[in-house]
């Protein structure tokens, strides 16, 4: 396994106590590796960006000194195979790596998600899907490109596939549109939210490719790795959210933006393959808000027990309201980590139906519960312990985010769990 490099920073203290795993490596039976890579996370979330979050949030500011961190220690790379440079985890380990980031910063996490999508995706998801030979090769060429970028130059990826519309749902095709020309594509449209406008290096846009004459379908969706300085690209809009501060979530717009047969980060019809057969791909958001739900509960019990830095060594524990409402966080966050691991330790092509219904069960706990914990925290700890010298009502405004996140928001979730519990495939009562 490659080497990781702990990043120090000037806010790195003498006497660091590391906070314990999420997913203590022992009991949720994680190998040596797994664990290595993990703890790295871990410990520049709680060393270097714990104490920068604040700064972001406050000025809705990307946080590029994390993603330099992130590239030094590795963990920019951390879903790309070893033999291109890469850390070589894969999803579970990703997964698991990117909750202890959320646990101290969700934005970076949020965004760092968007990033590793675009390895992970054209990676080892990749992998499980079908393509002929001739494709597979020319596909593992074109990612060694991708790859040797963020492993050399420390190159940042977005994920914008946002529109307003019922695209990002699942529900029709992308109208940012791809017309085939010779050599490439040329790209129009727009894309909402995108998170890391104006400070990713390649905006991976989900896009319809549409030949003249042609309607346009779900099943000829490109993924391209766009340029950021590509002419014809730019980020409109301003950024002021009530939470998630630090994406950097503006408006791309794409007017005749050319782009080379190289930028696609998967053949022609494999993101449509992938979005029907490993619906795991949309669970990645989640482990920002299984970081923050651990998050809500580490403050509270901290703060309760008069032990926050920054606060009055007051201790509330001793109330046994206080006690009642931990013992219910507790068990909360238990609930959340057992659904949501079992559901990432899972993850693979063609799951069951069962697995796929846990998947929207396990984002749904996730999303909902990361905010059912953080309302829970502010309300036993009490009026100074949401004061905004503090993180726990960043917590809270960063968890609200979860539920929004298309394709799997908490309402869409419920409507197909609701839907596919009740009727098999072509089923209907006509
Ligand atoms: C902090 C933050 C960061 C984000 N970063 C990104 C990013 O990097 N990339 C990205 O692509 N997106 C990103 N998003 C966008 C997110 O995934 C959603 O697309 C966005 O929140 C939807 O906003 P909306 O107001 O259009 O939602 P809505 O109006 O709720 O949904 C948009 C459309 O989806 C369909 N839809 C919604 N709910 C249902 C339902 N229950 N049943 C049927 N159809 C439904 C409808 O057609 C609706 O018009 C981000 C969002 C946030 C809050």
């Amino acid at each position: 396994m490659m080497t990781l490099q702990a990043s120090k920073s000037a806010t790195d203290i003498d006497a660091f106590d590391p906070d314990a795993p999420i997913f203590d490596p022992a009991a949720f039976r994680l190998n040596d590796e797994q664990a290595a890579i993990i703890a790295s996370a871990r410990e520049l979330g709680q060393r270097v960006f714990a104490g920068r979050a604040a700064a972001y949030d406050r000025d809705a500011k990307f946080p590029t000194e994390n993603y330099r961190d992130l590239h030094r220690s590795g963990l920019l790379g951390i879903a790309i195979p070893e033999k291109h440079g890469g850390l070589g985890a894969d999803y579970q380990t990703y997964a698991l790596a990117a909750a202890e980031i959320g646990r101290y910063c969700g934005a970076t996490a949020l965004t760092w998600n968007m990033h590793v999508c675009s390895t992970l995706w054209s990676g080892p998801l990749a992998d499980d899907l079908d393509m002929d030979a001739a494709t597979r090769a020319e596909h593992e060429r074109r990612r060694a490109v991708h790859y040797k970028r963020i492993v050399d130059n420390g190159a940042v990826y977005s994920q914008p596939f946002s529109e307003g519309g019922a695209a990002a749902a699942g529900g029709v095709a992308f109208g940012t549109e791809a017309t085939p020309v010779t050599g490439g594509w040329i790209v129009n449209g727009k894309k909402i939210f995108a998170s890391l406008s104006g400070h990713a290096d390649y905006y991976g846009v989900l896009c319809t490719e549409v030949a003249e004459g042609e309607k346009a379908s779900r099943r000829n969706t490109l993924y391209l790795a766009i340029p950021a300085k590509a002419g014809g690209v730019s980020v409109v809009g301003d950024w002021d959210p009530l939470g998630m501060r630090g994406t950097v979530s503006r408006t791309l717009l794409f007017k005749d933006v050319f782009v080379p047969e190289d930028a696609a980060l998967m053949p022609r019809g494999v993101y449509f393959q992938a979005a029907m057969r490993w619906p795991h791909m949309f669970l990645t958001l989640s482990p920002t808000y299984m970081g923050l739900a651990q998050a809500a509960y580490d403050f509270t019990v901290r703060y309760l027990r008069g032990e926050m830095p920054g606060t009055p060594p007051v201790k509330r524990r001793m109330y046994p309201t206080k006690q009642i409402a931990v013992a219910q966080m507790q068990i909360k966050l238990e609930q959340i980590k057992a659904i949501w691991f079992q559901a990432v330790t899972e993850a693979r092509a063609n799951p069951t139906k069962e697995q796929v219904l846990r998947a929207y069960a396990a984002q749904y706990s996730a999303m909902e519960g990361a905010n059912e914990l953080a309302t829970l925290a502010i309300r036993t700890c009490g009026g100074q312990a949401m004061l905004k010298s503090l993180p726990l009502e960043r917590i809270y405004r960063d968890s609200r985010c979860g539920s929004l996140m298309l394709p799997w928001t908490a309402e869409l979730c419920l409507d197909r769990i609701g839907r596919e519990a009740l009727y098999e495939t072509g089923e209907s009562d006509d």
